[in-house]
């Protein structure tokens, strides 16, 4: 039973929504800035040389923008499915989508490897730790780019500006921004959901006359160091300061602790940080491991991830503790209804905060920071962080926390930034601030697609997102979307979604083309059907209004009937929706589309 008294967790409650109240701006998702115009700069690929080429003009059977892990994984089934002809079309000068662009110092995943790599049988990789780090994530890009022969056909730091389908010649028309008009008779547009960079807006940012970067696209020529972790010696005489405190900035900023002469974390809201626990993966326990043992890890994690049972729990981390809690405890109440739930996760998640507060005081020892660093809400509010070195490094002398008590950075001028009526003087900024996520499919894409009879898929979504499966959209035919959304939904893990929605497409490619089909596309009832079932069900990602703000809950702001169809999962959870999308596919029938 809970160690909390009801007076506690009724005192927590008004604390979090206090808290909530300070953080809450009508601006919602509209105080962050795009990187356009006098901030484009901001996107430039650091990493690679833009190499000059002459436009493409040929014509492939399937064309997929994204070489990220939606891409490769589709890949990899299309090939499988002996599909040869395949064309990744990437706006990095590499594979790897999220893991080409995130090499900040110390980025890492937070679900375990075993489980978030994906094709691991298939490749013959083995991970070296429990939660690799960035470059061993990016090195496995590659790897599935070279194993499955995605390289050869190609188009990298290749941007697509717009997809558009010509109904004569049954074909997909792309355009980038290197000039290409190519032509597919597929397409598939797999460009993830936190794949645009925001600043915040704050006032005065465009005056910064210091070095300025955002963590996606790291400067190591000024840092020095490396994505490996190699001191970034060129700080030690630098004042720098970092905005934002989200899970990219927790994993940054022990090597930036270590490495700056003076550093600044300005901070709106605390992460909250749990236990790391990482280790060394023993190559001769990973060679007992079963053929098939993928799978089974996979659905082991997804089933407890979501409050099931199962005879073990092969994975072991914060994401399948924080649900066994919850699932325990609720069993323990002996309340099985909706409410029994909620009262369960209540209660659970106020123990959980309590031991994530009470790990701040152990660790931090200046009283008023670790004050400062403790979290007020609850877990799932936002992104959990787990790290053995956070917080320690606000033990480093140099490094000073600038807590804004909910308010935010108040302006930047040409030496520094204003937070608390202080100025601090810096030689460079750093932005922590995230990526656009609740915002329109076209403002978060880039690129616009024009389907049937010119309608834009930007005007199709304009109320929200509707498709069969997540993948399907009525209008476009031969297109396919590899999200989690509408379909799994499954965040804890997100390859897990884009492996199962590979498989899928390459199954309806397949299909098409054994059967001469011109076309396949949704029918508008299938796709009707699914999102009614989909809004009966009401199972949505997101944090709840009670919540403090960020990007789980849209800033805080009612998300309405679009931002509602945009965070849609299938009614019964993630593992049902994987045997569901398993059988649909097996069976041949492909009901819903219509192939002519
Ligand atoms: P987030 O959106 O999580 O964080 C942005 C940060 O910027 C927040 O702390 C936000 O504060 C702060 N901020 C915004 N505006 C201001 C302002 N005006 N003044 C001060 N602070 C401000 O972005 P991240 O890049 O950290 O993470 C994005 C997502 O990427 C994660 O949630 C996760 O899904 C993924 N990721 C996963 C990792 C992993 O697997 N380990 C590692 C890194 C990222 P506030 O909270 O108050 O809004």
């Amino acid at each position: 039973m809970s160690q909390l008294t009801e007076e506690d967790r009724a005192a927590l409650r008004e604390k979090y929504l206090e808290e909530r109240d300070k953080r809450l701006r009508a601006d919602g998702n509209e105080q962050y800035l795009e990187p356009t115009g006098q901030f484009a700069h901001y996107l430039d690929d650091p990493y690679v040389a833009v190499e000059e080429r002459e436009p493409v003009t040929d014509e492939v059977t399937v064309a997929f923008v994204g070489g990220g892990f939606a891409g490769l994984v589709t890949g990899a089934r299309l090939k499988q499915a002996g599909i040869d002809d395949v064309r990744i079309i990437e706006k990095g000068g590499d594979f790897g989508g999220t893991w080409y662009w995130n090499r900040y110092p110390g980025a890492q995943c937070d679900t375990a490897a075993l489980i978030y790599l994906p094709l691991l049988e298939e490749t013959g990789h083995i991970p070296t730790e429990k939660y690799t780090h960035a470059p061993e994530i990016l090195e496995h890009c590659r790897r599935i780019g070279s194993h499955f022969d995605l390289y050869d056909n190609a188009l990298l730091s290749t941007e697509v500006t717009d997809l558009e389908w010509d109904d004569v010649a049954c074909r997909w028309i792309i355009r980038t921004n290197r000039g290409d008009e190519m032509r597919a008779k597929f397409v598939a547009i797999g460009t993830g959901p936190l794949h645009r960079p925001k600043l915040p807006g704050i006032p005065g940012i465009d005056t910064f006359a210091g070095h300025s970067f955002h963590t996606s696209r790291w400067d190591y020529d000024y840092t020095g160091g490396d994505p490996a972790g190699g001191l970034m010696d060129r700080l030690a005489d630098k004042r720098v300061g970092i905005i934002g405190t989200g899970a990219t900035s927790v994993q940054a900023i022990p090597h930036l602790a270590r490495a700056c002469g003076e550093l600044f974390v300005f901070q709106r809201t605390p992460s909250s940080i749990d236990i790391r626990n990482n280790h060394p993966i023993d190559p001769a326990w990973f060679a007992s491991l079963e053929p098939g043992w993928q799978e089974e890890w996979l659905m082991n994690f997804t089933t407890l991830q979501t409050g099931g049972f199962t005879d073990e729990d092969l994975v072991m981390d914060g994401w399948t503790d924080i649900s066994q809690r919850i699932r325990d405890r609720t069993i323990e109440n002996g309340d099985l209804t909706p409410e029994g739930f909620l009262a369960a996760y209540h209660e659970s998640d106020d123990e959980k905060m309590n031991e994530i507060r009470s790990r701040v005081d152990e660790i931090v020892k200046d009283q008023a920071t670790a004050a400062a660093l403790k979290p007020w809400y609850r877990q799932l509010c936002k992104r959990p962080c787990f790290h053995d070195e956070y917080l320690q490094a606000f033990n480093n002398p140099a490094t000073t926390l600038v807590d804004t008590d909910g308010r935010g950075v108040e302006s930047i001028d040409e030496t520094g930034v204003t937070a608390g009526g202080t100025h601090y003087d810096l030689d460079c900024l750093i932005y922590a601030s995230g990526f656009e996520v609740g915002t329109t499919y076209q403002r978060r894409s880039g690129f616009d697609v024009t389907g049937v009879d010119g309608v834009k898929l930007s005007d199709r979504w304009a109320d929200g997102m509707r498709t069969l499966h997540g993948i399907h959209v009525h209008g476009f035919p031969n297109a396919f979307v590899v999200s989690p959304t509408q379909a799994a939904n499954l965040i804890s893990n997100v390859p897990h979604n884009l492996v199962e929605a590979g498989a899928t497409i390459a199954k309806v490619i397949r299909h098409a083309i054994d059967n001469d089909a011109a076309e396949v596309e949704v029918t508008a009832a299938a796709e009707d059907a699914w999102i009614e079932k989909l809004q009966a069900g009401g199972r949505t990602f997101g944090g709840a209004p009670d919540c403090t703000p960020g990007y789980y809950n849209n800033e805080g702001q009612d998300r309405g009937p679009a931002g509602l169809l945009n965070s849609l999962g299938y009614p019964d959870g993630p593992v049902a929706y994987f045997a569901y999308i398993k059988e649909w596919r097996e069976s041949g029938a492909f009901e819903g589309l219509e192939f002519r």
